[in-house]
């Protein structure tokens, strides 16, 4: 049965698609639009197994909030390209270990907020701000941003997902450079990105371009080099599920565990 779509919240164009509400798509989630559906079709075509690889990808984000939390005692994050909310959002996770964690999240995508204020917003110590991360001036001196977020303590940069949608010409190295320059010693960047590791990347970077306008696969290289001279964490960037698993890997990994690459890195 045809899925019933619901009315698009103020500011929210049905007919266009949008990253956030394709990944809802993939998400097995409920809001977004016959556009998101039709362009997410066009995409399984070459990698029919991209909800798996988002699932990865929610999954080392969990893994990723735990560690900062637990092991670096991070207590404030900036959750750049955050998404609609879906299960274990970046405070449900970081706010179980620290109940006094803060996070702020960060999207450019009216739904986001729309449906996010809601279940995103749950206590005092979690905001919602629509802005652009390619502006990190912007971000950074929002109100919402200063009100949760002290600069003067380690914070927790979270760029999980996002920086493939940034065309080489805006910069994502620069624009994550520009992050971390603005949190002290001991802050973290946590990345995850599409990755050039498998043969179809090619024909999916193309699909990405063509139906949704951004998603640029990168070397591990390329990739690496966005985490600039920060401290990489054991077990560096690697591919998703690879990256501190719950259960060690003893099999060859697929093209849905290779697709992405993610690792987590300090400022000294
Ligand atoms: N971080 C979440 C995760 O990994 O599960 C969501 C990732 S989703 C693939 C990318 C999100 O980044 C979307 O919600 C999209 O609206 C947002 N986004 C894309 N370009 C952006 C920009 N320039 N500024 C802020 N958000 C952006």
């Amino acid at each position: 049965m045809a899925q019933q779509d619901r009315p698009a919240p103020a500011g929210v164009d049905p007919t266009k698609p949008s990253i956030a509400r394709a990944y809802d798509v993939v998400l097995g989630g409920r809001d977004n639009y016959a556009i998101d559906r039709a362009v997410v079709g066009e995409m399984l075509k070459i990698v029919p197994e991209l909800p798996e690889v988002a699932a990865y990808n929610r999954q080392i984000l969990s893994r990723g909030v735990r560690y900062l939390v637990e092991e670096a005692g991070i207590r404030q994050f900036i959750d750049l390209g955050s998404g609609l909310p879906t299960q274990e959002n970046t405070h449900q996770v970081a706010q179980r270990s620290a109940p006094d964690a803060r996070v702020v999240y960060v999207d450019n995508d009216p739904i986001v907020l729309a449906h996010g204020r809601s279940l995103l917003v749950e206590n005092e110590n979690t905001t919602v701000v629509t802005a652009d991360l390619r502006h990190p001036d912007t971000v950074i001196t929002h109100p919402e941003v200063r009100r949760l977020i002290d600069f003067s303590q380690p914070v927790g940069v979270l760029l999980v997902g996002i920086l493939h949608h940034l065309h080489d010409s805006e910069d994502p190295r620069g624009v994550a450079k520009a992050y971390m320059d603005a949190v002290p010693g001991g802050s973290y960047m946590f990345m995850t990105s599409f990755c050039a590791s498998f043969p179809e990347a090619a024909a999916l970077e193309a699909t990405y371009l063509r139906v949704l306008g951004t998603g640029r696969f990168r070397t591990l290289q390329e990739l690496q080099g966005f985490f600039g001279d920060l401290e990489m964490v054991d077990p560096g960037l690697v591919s998703l599920p690879e990256w501190r698993p719950e259960t060690p890997i003893s099999h060859d990994l697929s093209v849905a565990e290779r697709l992405m690459a993610g690792g987590v890195a300090r400022k000294r």
